[in-house]
């Protein structure tokens, strides 16, 4: 296959960035573990990031290949920065297709012996792993909130929920159990075992730079799969700290590899090898119907976590209060940069003023800043396209008849060092309607349209009329309008008077074109093992 399409976007900030060091104009950045002067594909982080971790050797800039911190093949690295200051933070190798292939061929090397491995003495490893990551807590927050710019309040939550998957799958390991089933032939038996999918590539996005490598790569360490692991370009900072764990915690070598760098060459060698059996993706729905296209020629097994455009439905006999603060918790968290974020609110009439003022006394109560200031709860975006994109929303909105009733621009009144950085105020539209892009795309920022409805069904209906199925939301007091509506809603996953849905023990996942397959709990364990059917005849005849 051929390439699938370039980074455009990390090139231009590369070139960017190395005409910048050229002028001599950028901060420093401290040659951490790696001497930058003596090897140019060695990586660096900045002396503010890493005079705030405790540990460290968590800080690594390098590929992870067989038990081996590897540069680039041609020795090339790039920016990693700062969103909420537009400063750099680190530099790190930019892997190709050929250190892809290593890594892979590493992953493969040591499938047999993993695999073979009890659960029991994986569980321990990935026991191990998650004590490590569990004492890691805050420099891991802090690599977080640096590369990814959420307020480090967030990160802890998005800790909590993601070194729980990693416990989970420990456990779970040993749960794996086959069937022998009721024979209809007196001469045979019939029994089904499940065996680990073979090496698994994971890619991963940069809105949970954690929680998104535990949920694919503890399961797959748990089934007895070995894993060549892609982090998004924006955090591959937290990725590596994570397989500085793993390899501490004894992951054997060529069990766990990560390869930062180049998407297209990176994703291009996964889905091109034979040696790969699965790709899981978290990320765009453009990006995952190319890999799944890409998958076909191998004939891999897939699990694909694409966009959303949830739903949240006020009905008139809801608590108001409480579906206004969790509308705000939801399509405001991570600066409304979540796959599973509130996206188009329906309010019915009767309660719709009501609604509206208190979504906006809560939206108030928001402090935009850098998510290392303890008083921030509403961080940037992760780069300047993403303002464009939600700026275009919002204009679109208002040119068709949109209300800004709070926020609708980037913050006029930022002081350094976030005057630089990638803001957009929490913007609330009242009179939305289903003609403007705000309702059929996904926004990915901190804007949020109130639609209006009469009747449950319009509601259902307005809330079904799109291409995504990831998860819905409502509110409402009435027990048979909940089941009702619970029901009919077309999503994978739905919130009913509650919006923290996502845990370690339940499926995760969208249907339409928000992705196949489901990560969590028994269901997510299920995509890493092959059911084989075996049939012994005993040697005699009815
Ligand atoms: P994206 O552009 O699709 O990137 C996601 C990952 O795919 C990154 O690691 C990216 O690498 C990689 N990638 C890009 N092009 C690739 C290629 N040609 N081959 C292989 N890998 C490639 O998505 P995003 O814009 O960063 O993330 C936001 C999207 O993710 C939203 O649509 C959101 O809804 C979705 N999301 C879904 C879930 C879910 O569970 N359903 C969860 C979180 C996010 P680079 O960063 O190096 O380009």
């Amino acid at each position: 296959m051929q390439a699938i399409f370039g980074s455009l976007a990390r090139r231009q900030l590369a070139q960017q960035v190395s005409t910048r060091y050229n002028g001599g104009a950028l901060i420093t950045l401290a040659h951490a573990h790696n001497d930058a002067s003596s090897n140019p594909g060695a990586g660096r982080v900045s002396e503010d990031l890493l005079s705030r971790l405790k540990d460290k050797d968590l800080a690594q800039t390098l590929g992870y290949i067989g038990d081996e911190w590897t540069p680039a093949s041609d020795g090339s690295t790039y920016p990693v920065m700062d969103p909420s200051t537009d400063e750099e933070i680190a530099r790190v190798a930019n892997l190709k297709g050929r250190d892809t292939n290593a890594a892979i061929a590493a992953a493969h090397a040591a499938f047999p012996s993993w695999s073979k491995r009890t659960a029991k003495d994986r569980g321990a490893i990935l026991r191990k792993w998650y004590e490590l990551v569990l004492a890691a807590q805050d420099d891991i927050c802090t690599l977080m909130t640096f590369e990814s710019g959420k307020p480090f309040k967030e990160s802890q939550a998005e800790f909590v929920g993601g070194v729980a998957s990693i416990e989970w799958f420990a456990e779970q390991g040993r749960r794996v159990e086959g069937d022998i089933l009721q024979t209809v032939h007196g001469d045979r038996r019939q029994l089904v075992i499940k065996q680990p999918v073979g090496v698994c590539a994971s890619i991963t996005p940069w809105n949970f730079p954690f929680s998104m490598v535990t949920r694919k790569n503890a399961p797959a360490l748990a089934a007895g799969c070995t894993i060549v692991h892609k982090p998004a370009e924006q955090t591959p900072l937290t990725a590596l700290a994570m397989a500085k764990l793993a390899q501490r915690a004894g992951v054997p070598a060529g069990v766990y590899n990560v390869v930062s760098g180049d998407a297209a060459a990176i994703g291009n060698a996964m889905v091109q090898s034979d040696l790969v059996r699965k790709l899981g993706f978290t990320g765009s729905t453009r990006v995952g119907k190319m890999l799944m296209a890409g998958c076909a020629d191998t004939v891999k097994r897939i699990s694909m976590e694409l966009g959303g455009n949830a739903p949240f439905i006020v009905f008139d006999d809801a608590d108001v209060q409480s579906a206004a603060a969790n509308v705000v918790a939801s399509a405001f968290r991570n600066a409304g940069q979540t796959c599973i974020c509130a996206n188009r609110i329906f309010v019915q009439e009767p309660i719709a003023e009501e609604f509206e003022q208190a979504v906006v006394d809560n939206v108030r109560k928001l402090k935009l800043g850098g998510g290392m200031d303890p008083k921030t709860t509403l961080g940037p975006l992760i780069a300047p396209n993403a303002i464009e994109r939600v700026k275009g929303h919002v204009d679109d909105a208002l040119a068709q008849g949109g209300r800004v009733l709070i926020g609708g621009s980037s913050p006029p009144d930022l002081q350094a060092p976030y005057s630089k950085g990638y803001f957009f105020q929490p913007t609330v539209i009242a009179d939305a309607t289903p003609n403007m892009k705000i309702y059929r795309e996904e926004t990915f920022g901190p804007a949020m349209p109130v639609f209006r409805f009469k009747y449950d069904e319009e509601a259902v209906k307005l809330a079904n009329d799109s291409e995504y199925g990831l998860a819905g939301y409502f509110f409402t007091t009435d027990l048979s309008r909940a089941w009702r509506v619970a029901e009919q809603l077309q999503y994978g996953m739905i919130g009913v008077n509650e919006v923290g849905i996502t845990s370690e023990v339940a499926p995760f996942g969208g249907v339409k074109h928000s992705g196949l397959g489901r990560e969590h709990g028994k269901y997510g364990m299920d995509e890493f093992l092959e059911i084989k059917y075996i049939q012994m005849g005993l040697g005699y005849s009815n």
